[in-house]
């Protein structure tokens, strides 16, 4: 019997595979936390604080970057600080706010527990380099469209940086500028988790998008 190509569309089946992607790295969280003594929100919780330096988080980003409840937080948070893994103190920014940073102990757990998705660069590392840089353009392009149906947590990517300046060059290589490194950059350099970003007023952020997605879906096409 010949099968109905048809039958799922092209659309359908991106999702069915970014599913499957989903499905691979909910199941090595489970595995590498639990290796060591976490639950997957507590290793996530650690990852997280790791990337944001020593300033700390308030636990309701915390909540909304894992886009977990508010309470899951807490008893997580509650059973990292008795692990001694992560402490509280007043915010930097606001000494009646609370804020959560790593332990020395906590931070070597974070430097252990992070490389959880290491397993996808080889995957990864399969595509060409064109595919690499078509692929990190697909995902920035859905991150935006998800953060704006507000389904997950504002990413701290180029595009919604006030430091961005899109196609400022002619330099098809590095046609960007970074105001906060003052720097040219590329298209393939564009960021997902910028530990510097700052976000852009929206009609800004709008505009640079715009001037972004016109230049490459022009190199693209
Ligand atoms: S500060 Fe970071 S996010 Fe902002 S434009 Fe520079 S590299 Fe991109």
């Amino acid at each position: 019997m010949t099968p109905d190509l048809t039958q799922t569309s092209l659309p359908q089946r991106v999702v069915i595979g970014l599913s499957k992607i989903g499905m691979a790295l909910k199941s090595h969280s489970w595995q590498n936390a639990a290796q060591h003594g976490l639950t997957p929100t507590q290793g996530q919780i650690l990852a997280l604080l790791r990337s944001k330096g020593t300033a700390g988080m308030r636990l309701s980003t915390v909540a909304h970057e894992l886009g977990v409840s508010a309470a899951t937080t807490s008893d997580a948070v509650t059973t990292l600080g008795e692990k001694g893994l992560v402490r509280k103190a007043k915010a930097v920014d606001d000494g009646r706010a609370i804020a959560i940073s790593l332990t020395p102990q906590g931070q070597q757990m974070a430097e252990r527990v992070a490389d959880w998705t290491d397993f996808l660069l080889d995957a990864v590392s399969e595509l060409s380099e064109v595919e690499q840089e078509v692929f990190l353009h697909g995902l920035i392009k859905m991150i935006r469209k998800l953060q704006e149906q507000k389904q997950i947590s504002v990413a701290q990517m180029c595009v919604n940086c006030q430091f961005f300046r899109p196609n400022l060059y002619e330099d098809a290589d590095h046609p960007h500028h970074c105001d906060f490194v003052d720097a040219p950059f590329g298209d393939r350099d564009l960021q997902l988790d910028c530990p510097d970003q700052a976000a852009a007023e929206s009609t800004t952020a709008q505009q640079n998008w715009e001037r972004l997605s016109r230049s490459i879906s022009q190199k693209e096409s």
